[in-house]
Parts: C-alpha cells; structure tokens; sequence
C-alpha cells in the first residue's frame, strides 16, 4: 500500500473518477464531498496529498489550503479548478497550494502531477546546508535565511531554490527547470515558473537584500551575486 491521499470533491463522478484510478494505483484514498471535515481529518491524521477542488459547498478550496498553512501542516495541495482565468489559479499558488490542474483534466495527466508532487516531498537524506552569499537553505527544516531573518517557503518554492542552490552560478533553462521541479512537460504558455520566481524574490528580497536570482532574458535565470 502507497502512500494516503485524501480527495476533497463534491461532483461525486469526478470524485469517483479519482478515487477509483488512484485506488488502481495503489494509494489509500479518502474521499470528503465538504471542506470542514476534510480538513479536521487532514489535521488529525495528515495524508500525503491532498487532491482538493475550488468550489466546494461550505468552505472552499482557498480557505482549507490557507488554513493549513497558517497552522503550518506541509501537506502538499493540488489544487483542482473549473475556472479557467489565470488570476484564480495565481490565487490558488499564492495561499500555498503546491500545484494546480483545470478540469476537465486527463486522468494520466493528473497522476503525473500526483507522482511528481509525491516524489518531491518525500523525506530526503540529511545534509549540510547550501549556503550562497547571504543566503542559508537547510534541507533538514526547508528554511532559508539571510543573516538573522528566517524565511519560511512552500514546498514548490524550497524546491526551486534548493535546484538554485546547486547550481550557483549556473544558468538554469525553463526547460531544465520544469522537468526538475514539476517533473513533466507542463507546456511551452505556462508561467508558473516566472509566478515562483517571482514569489522567491519577494521573500528572499523581504528586507531590500541584494537580488540574488536573476533573469537571463529568452534563457531562464541564474544564482549570482
Ligand atoms: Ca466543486
């Protein structure tokens, strides 16, 4: 048995969909068709994932990925949308959801993203601290630092940084970037990557430190000083 994955949907076909293909997989799958219980089960008894729709009939989807990060239980979030409009899915990033798919989506699709945000969170073997300039990342608690100032990140954006922080001085394509931190093709429009960066900078440039991440234009971006 694989890891539990909860799924917070109310369209009970797609829930269905998802629960039986995940269970095909080999993932112990709960099912909640409303926010509040689903979210007093991830908190009793946190899952690896959760699968978790916008719009659900009590609290919905913003609320349930807000109120775990402000509790601080790293479950790693994704984000499901009918919406189609880029600002809600910058939203659903912004309050710390890991990843994001639109339906109507492609089951295969939607395990590739699964797998990916599995295999990124799993526990990694303890090592020294990357350190650059200013800037500390520790692997074994997933902060940063740039001298005395602590800077807490999602999962998402530790990784990226953490992929920075091994190749310093080092310019990263898109394309690298995609397949290291999303771990498939998530197609040429896309900007998560540059939502990201953009989100890195203003943490890690928090206190008006020296820009650190830079853009090389038509590339992709570089750790320098
Ligand atoms: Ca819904």
């Amino acid at each position: 048995m694989l890891e539990k994955i909860i799924i917070v949907e109310d369209e009970a076909d797609i829930a269905r969909i998802l629960e039986r293909r995940l269970a095909y997989e080999g993932y112990h799958v709960e099912v909640f068709y409303e926010g509040e219980p689903a979210l007093e089960r991830i908190y009793d008894d946190p899952p690896a994932l959760v699968l978790l729709d916008l719009t659900l009939p009590d609290i919905d989807g913003l609320i349930i990925t807000k109120e775990l990060r402000a509790a601080d239980v790293q479950v790693p979030t994704l984000m499901l949308t009918a919406r189609d409009a880029i600002p809600d899915r910058i939203t659903g990033l912004d309050v710390g959801a890991d990843d994001y798919m639109t339906k109507p989506f492609n089951t295969d699709e939607l395990m590739a993203h699964v797998r990916a945000l599995l295999r990124r969170s799993a526990p990694e073997e303890s090592q020294d601290a990357y350190k650059f300039a200013d800037l500390i990342l520790n692997p074994a608690s997933r902060l940063a630092s740039r001298g005395e100032r602590v800077i807490n990140l999602t999962a998402k954006e530790y990784d990226l940084l953490e992929f920075f922080m091994r190749h310093p001085n080092q310019v990263l394509t898109r394309d690298q970037i995609f397949d290291q931190i999303w771990g498939y093709d998530f197609g040429g429009e896309s900007n998560i990557i540059e939502v990201y960066i953009r989100y890195l900078r203003s943490k890690l440039e928090a206190d008006g430190e020296a820009r650190l991440i830079d853009t090389v234009r038509g590339v992709g971006y570089v750790l320098r000083q």
